[in-house]
């Protein structure tokens, strides 16, 4: 029997996508809990870990009295090469969309995936099968291989089932407060005290940051707030005022266009789009301006201090770590 297969799948644009190929290894294998090959698809090869591992002895428990036999866990692990985005391995792999959002924000702390990934990087993904199919698109641990490193996240729900990815020590991979409100390509303009307006030719301060991308960028809220300012100001041209939990509040310049429905008041929660790059006002290019103040005074967003990430409840984590262990054998 094999112990490698290449699945391949066509990826985006015709160009193809090798599922595997990475490891000897790997192949989209099955394992049960007990490490028992299943055999519900042909097309895979079915390796078990340590197959030629006798099997463990039962336990001198009287059949009488096991509890009822439950479905053991059966994961599927699936490999992928980067070819020109993780967005694009996620699909191969069978991740839904929103999931690929929710784990391209969960690595984001780590990884710039405009910049940061190269092709012959690689992912994998462990996902449940012992459910009724549900929660096939949504991995339970993410690992990508990026040169010689290694970045692993771990989903965990909320009591409302809402996923969360986090780091194997039980970190939120995700802080209350985010560094960054969009996918940007670099800094046009840092903050600086003094600096010569490119548009007014004169020296004043800039009391935020640049950061280009191309026009029509969604922009993020970067912490849950209340919008404080929505409208057109000179200079700032189409620009966003969240005031965030104290002392923080956040600007947001030069938009092309609002979020639809946002408006003075409006609450908004971290990561909600509040509208879209472009270059009202005194812009030279499409960008965003981003403001953080703290206690009113503008503080430099690439460097301030922010809320510290918050871990998972203490009771939450010994099946966390627990889980953490099993799944990490599997990545
Ligand atoms: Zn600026």
């Amino acid at each position: 029997m094999p112990l490698s297969v290449a699945r391949v799948l066509p990826g985006r644009a015709g160009k193809i996508i090798v599922v595997c190929a990475i490891s000897s290894v790997c192949a989209a294998y099955l394992l049960s809990h007990d490490h028992t090959a299943r055999t519900e698809d042909p097309d895979v090869s079915l390796v078990s870990k340590d197959s030629a591992k006798p099997a463990a002895a039962s336990p001198a428990v009287p059949a009488a009295t096991s509890p009822p036999a439950t479905k053991p866990p059966a994961f599927t692990v699936k490999h992928a090469s980067i070819e020109h985005s993780f967005a694009a391995a996620a699909k191969a792999m069978g991740v839904d969309p929103a999931t690929t959002a929710i784990l391209t924000r969960a690595f984001r702390g780590e990884l710039n995936f405009s910049r940061d990934l190269r092709s012959g990087d690689s992912v994998s993904a462990v996902f449940d099968e012992s459910g009724d199919g549900a929660a096939e698109s949504e991995p339970l641990a993410v690992r990508i291989v990026r040169g010689g490193t290694t970045h692993d996240v771990f989903l965990h729900k909320d009591l409302r089932g809402k996923p969360f990815y986090y780091s194997k020590d039980g970190a939120s991979t995700r802080p209350s407060f985010e560094r960054y409100p969009l996918e940007f390509t670099r800094v046009s303009s840092g903050f600086s005290l003094h600096r010569l307006d490119p548009v007014l030719h004169r020296w004043q301060s800039h009391d935020g940051v640049d950061l280009a991308a191309p026009a029509g960028t969604p922009v993020h809220a970067t912490a849950r707030g209340v919008v404080r300012f929505i409208g057109r100001q000179t200079g700032y041209g189409k620009v966003v005022v969240i005031q965030n939990p104290p002392p923080y509040s956040t600007t947001f310049a030069h938009l092309s266009r609002f979020a639809k429905g946002l408006r003075r008041g409006s609450r908004v929660s971290r990561d909600q789009v509040i509208g879209y790059v472009g270059e009202t006002g005194w812009a030279t290019g499409p960008h965003l301006h981003y403001e953080v103040h703290v206690n009113n005074v503008p503080r430099d967003p690439l460097t301030v201090e922010l809320p510290p990430k918050t871990p998972l409840r203490a009771d939450e984590m010994p099946q966390f770590k627990a889980r953490v262990a099993e799944l990490t054998a599997l990545l």
